[in-house]
Formats: structure tokens, C-alpha cells, sequence
């Protein structure tokens, strides 16, 4: 997704730093949500990007459960959109990762690479980044076969013969956006039911290109240059087998994007921000919206909700203060 004009980059500096009334971090469904409330109560939010512009739902080929758009939509085409109408009241939008943050006291001090910011308010709309395996391979191999997003890298697999390893929603989903390219898809899940809602099983079920591989865990990702094989491991039988692959998607979860605020904000105990129902966190002043805050429904329209009601709520606090 392309920045537009009205996107900036500050001449603002560390000695030098801008202030704001409302800072977001974080550019998808949350972040572009809040951005469009608090643009809208006049408050001229600024939003920091991060390092995936639209967020994780950028990287959805289609969404179809997000209302308005019956024949689906692009998660990066939904992004531009959410863009464009929050830049349309006034929003402003800068590519950075915040890399520091000290919420010790008003206005918060958000730090990027070369730039800072005071904000009066924080929204935080962070997301979360794919959990990993953690096994040998993976880390060697990935960008060379091992891939967290299809949609970016499905196109590289055309006649290949791939691996995608989960039981969600987001493994089925994208082993289906998988059959426009690969020759054969092999969901390997650890269990012998799946997480995912029973429309995208049944459509798997339906497919012809794609297999399953229940019960079964992946040991070791192999291969010199690019992925070649999978060791695994079928959990009732304890039989070992290593199988070929060109190609390994995980799907196995998120971690939220907390990094920053260990230590200032509270988190509960899978690691998410704390934030009341009027998505309030610890330190008054900061709000949290979207997946960062949300271990429950982690949908668009979900996120999206949360980030307007924590921008209502910086307008709130704004007044009260
Ligand atoms: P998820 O629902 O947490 O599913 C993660 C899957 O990975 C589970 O099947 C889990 O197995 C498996 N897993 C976790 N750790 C593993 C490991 N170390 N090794 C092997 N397998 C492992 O995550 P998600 O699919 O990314 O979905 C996240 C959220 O987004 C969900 O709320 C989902 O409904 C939503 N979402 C919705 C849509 C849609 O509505 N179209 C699309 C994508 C995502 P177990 O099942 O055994 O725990």
C-alpha cells in the first residue's frame, strides 16, 4: 500500500520534538479507525505507520466477513480505504516504528528512528506479528520457502508442492488461496479437529488440491538453499517420516506487539494489553485498540470498533483534562 500525499515525513528531531494531541501506532483496522474518529473531532491526529502499512489484514487476500462488501474485499484495497477517509478529515500519516516509549508522564514521548513525538493522548493499535515454530529450518529458511503470509508469496509456488501448518481460520483461509498457485497444499494440524469455522473446513474438505495431515507436528524444516523436506512427526503413531515440500506456510497463531510497554502497562497474562471497556489501559491517558488488546475476537470489524471507541474516549479525556 502506496502513502499519499498527505502522508508526511516530520523535520521534527529528538531536541526538537512535535507535539500532538492524539498519536496512534499502528496503520491497520484499529489505527485507521481511531485515526478517522479523532480526525473527526478535530483533534489532528497523527498516526505512526509501523513497519507493515494496513497491518496484518493488509496481508489478507480477501476479506469476506467485513460488512459493506459482499463480494469480499482486498485486506491491502480495505487498508487504502481506511486511509483514505481518515486523510480525508484531517488525519496525518507518517511511515515509522515507534522505538521507544516513556509513558512515566504527560505528554508521553514517543521516540522512531530520528524523530519524536509528545503526545497528549496515545492510542495504541500495534497488532500482532505470526508466532514461530521454533524448530530447526525455520529461521535459516525463511524467504526461502518458509513464508507467514500467502498472499504475499503464494505467486513464488506455482506448480509447487506446499506445506501449511495450523488449524485456524488463517491456515485454512490461506491454504485455499494457496490452490490458485500451488499443484498440491498439505494442511499438517497437531489435533484431529480444527480450530477454524466450519465454512472454511468444509471448503477445504471440498478441494481437491488440498490434503490433510491430522495429528501430525513438523520437527525440522530441511533443505541447502531453498526448502526441500519436512521432518515430522504423527503424534498417535510416533512414526518419524520426512516428506517433500517446496514450500512451508505457518499459520500457528499471534504474538501481540507489546515490546515497548513491558514494564509501564499493564498486560494480562498471555501477554495482551490490559484495557478496560472503554479501552482505557493502566496509565491514564494511553488507550489500546484492536489485536495488542483483544486475545478474544481478533477480527477486522472487531478491531475497527475498538479503535473508534478509543478514539471517543480520547476525545473524552481530552475534555476532562
Ligand atoms: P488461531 O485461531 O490461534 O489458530 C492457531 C492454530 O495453530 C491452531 O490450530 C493451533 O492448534 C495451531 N498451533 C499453535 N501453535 C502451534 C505449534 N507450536 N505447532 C503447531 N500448531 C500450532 O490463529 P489464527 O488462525 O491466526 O486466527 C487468529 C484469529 O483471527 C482467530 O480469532 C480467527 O478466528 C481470526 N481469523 C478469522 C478469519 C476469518 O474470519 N475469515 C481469518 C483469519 C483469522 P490447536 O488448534 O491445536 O490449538
Amino acid at each position: 500500500m502506496k502513502l499519499s500525499l498527505n502522508s508526511s515525513i516530520s523535520g521534527n528531531s529528538v531536541s526538537n520534538p512535535e507535539k500532538v494531541k492524539v498519536l496512534i501506532l499502528g496503520s491497520g483496522p484499529a489505527g485507521w479507525s481511531a485515526a478517522l474518529y479523532a480526525a473527526r473531532a478535530e483533534l489532528k491526529p497523527l498516526i505512526l505507520t509501523g513497519s507493515t502499512l494496513g497491518g496484518q489484514a493488509a496481508l489478507t487476500h480477501t476479506i469476506e466477513n467485513y460488512p459493506g462488501f459482499p463480494e469480499g474485499i482486498g485486506g491491502m484495497e480495505l487498508g487504502e480505504l481506511f486511509q483514505k477517509q481518515a486523510e480525508k478529515f484531517g488525519a496525518r500519516t507518517e511511515f515509522g516504528l515507534a522505538t521507544a516509549a516513556n509513558l512515566s508522564k504527560r505528554p508521553f514521548a514517543i521516540t522512531t528512528e530520528g524523530n519524536q513525538y509528545l503526545a497528549e493522548t496515545l492510542i495504541i493499535a500495534t497488532g500482532a506479528s505470526p508466532n514461530k515454530l521454533e524448530i530447526p529450518g525455520e529461521k535459516e529458511l525463511t524467504g526461502k520457502g518458509v513464508s507467514y503470509c500467502a498472499t504475499c508469496d503464494g505467486f513464488f509456488f506455482k506448480n509447487k508442492k506446499v506445506a501449511v501448518i495450523g488449524g485456524g481460520d488463517s491456515a485454512l483461509e490461506e491454504a485455499l488461496f494457496l490452490t490458485r498457485f500451488a499443484s498440491s497444499i498439505t494442511v499438517i494440524h497437531r489435533r484431529d479437529s480444527f480450530r477454524a469455522g466450519a465454512i472454511l473446513q468444509n471448503r477445504v474438505k471440498e478441494e481437491k488440491k488440498i490434503e490433510l495431515m491430522l495429528d501430525t507436528i513438523p520437527l525440522e524444516i530441511t533443505g541447502k538453499e531453498k526448502v526441500e523436506s519436512i521432518k515430522l512427526k504423527n503424534l498417535k503413531t510416533e512414526g518419524i517420516e520426512s516428506v517433500e515440500f517446496d514450500g512451508v506456510f505457518i499459520f500457528i497463531g499471534h504474538t501481540p506487539n507489546v515490546d515497548l510497554f513491558i514494564g509501564q502497562l499493564a498486560l494480562d497474562e498471555h501477554g495482551y494489553l490490559l484495557a478496560d471497556n472503554r479501552m482505557q489501559t493502566s496509565v491514564p491517558g494511553v488507550f489500546a485498540a484492536g489485536e495488542v488488546a483483544d486475545p478474544h475476537y481478533r477480527q477486522v470489524i472487531t478491531s475497527a470498533g475498538m479503535g473508534a471507541a478509543a478514539a471517543i474516549q480520547v476525545t473524552r479525556f481530552l475534555q476532562e483534562n
